[in-house]
């Protein structure tokens, strides 16, 4: 054994639904082969139930998938804040944010939501959609969040407003930036993923290490699936980075299992290929550039 210190991931990822209203260019949903579901309340208070237990520091209520979609979304922020699990937030695309959905999560207890979209940015992330009545009232959905939560003396959620990176956005950056700040409580410039390698994205040259995210990441998808890192969307049994399904194993057993500590000890030699998605995925420069710049927004791959 080389690696003797496993531990149970601290960012957790539940996955309420991997179902969305959108279809952007840059999403590797359309290559998943996924069946697309909804996550039972029991499921998910399940898993919140085992999760009370471990020490985690941040939750996210989203993977590949509009959380808004799921008509228990609230509910679920409600009780994971209700059973003391600390940072709970989730990534939006905000077109299903009307005036009772913003008082639904501020009320919830929500820490914190992250927006990756407004109206210049979605003409580019789906171009070609029945856009228009979607993205109309997309602004105006966000700074209402903005008034009605500033309005109950409120601090959360905490808006964070983000852009990613890629060709398409390049020339919209200053001017989303410039747009959000003053507004939002944080505005940040994402890069792009390849989603594991699902996307061509330029590869950078560093020395290729252990993933953070097999060591820090752990993720539930609807179905009860789980898996060490939030870009594995593709989930087909063990190859596709399946380390068991919660409805049959607790995730302690999961996570302090035999299967995660082989990837961890396979990518200490050097051989990523013990997951397949690991094997070509550039992302995980990414992850450690993300840590090394801003600790709170490091496991904030907004989809
Ligand atoms: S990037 Fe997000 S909003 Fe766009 S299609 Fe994918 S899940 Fe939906
Ligand atoms: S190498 Fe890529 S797919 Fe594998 S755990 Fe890291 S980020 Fe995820």
């Amino acid at each position: 054994m080389i690696f003797p210190f496993l531990r149970f991931p601290t960012m957790f990822y539940i996955e309420p639904t991997n179902d969305c209203n959108l279809s952007c260019i840059m999403c590797p949903r359309k290559t998943s082969r996924k069946a697309v579901g909804y996550m039972s309340f029991d499921l998910f208070r399940d898993v919140v139930d085992q999760l009370k237990k471990q020490k985690i520091i941040q939750l996210s209520l989203h993977l590949i998938g509009e959380p808004l979609l799921h008509p228990q979304i609230a509910e679920m922020v409600r009780h994971a804040k209700g059973k003391g699990l600390p940072y709970v937030r989730f990534a939006t695309n905000a077109t299903l944010l009307n005036d009772d959905v913003c008082v639904d999560l501020i009320e919830s207890g929500l820490d914190s939501l992250t927006i990756s979209m407004d109206t210049s940015t979605a003409t580019y992330y789906c171009p070609g959609t029945k856009g228009e009545e979607l993205f109309a009232g997309l602004d105006k959905n966000i700074r209402q969040l903005m008034t009605l939560r500033n309005r109950r003396g409120r601090k959360t959620p905490e808006v964070h407003m983000q852009i990613i990176h890629m060709t398409q956005t390049q020339g919209l950056i200053d001017e989303f930036v410039k747009k959000w700040q003053g507004i939002a409580d944080r505005v940040t410039v994402q890069p792009q993923l390849s989603w594991a390698g699902h996307i061509k994205v330029p590869r950078k040259g560093r020395r290729r290490l252990v993933c953070i995210n097999h060591l820090t990441q752990g993720v539930v998808q609807w179905d009860g699936d789980v898996s060490c890192c939030c870009l594995h969307i593709d989930s087909q049994g063990d190859s596709g980075g399946i380390l068991g399904n919660v409805m049959h194993t607790s995730l302690e057993a999961i996570f302090l299992g035999t299967r995660r500590r082989e990837i961890i000890e396979a990518q200490l030699r050097g051989h990523y290929e013990a997951v397949p998605s690991c094997k070509e995925c550039p992302d995980w420069n990414d992850f450690m550039d993300l840590i090394q710049k801003d600790k709170k927004t490091s496991t904030g791959v907004a989809v």
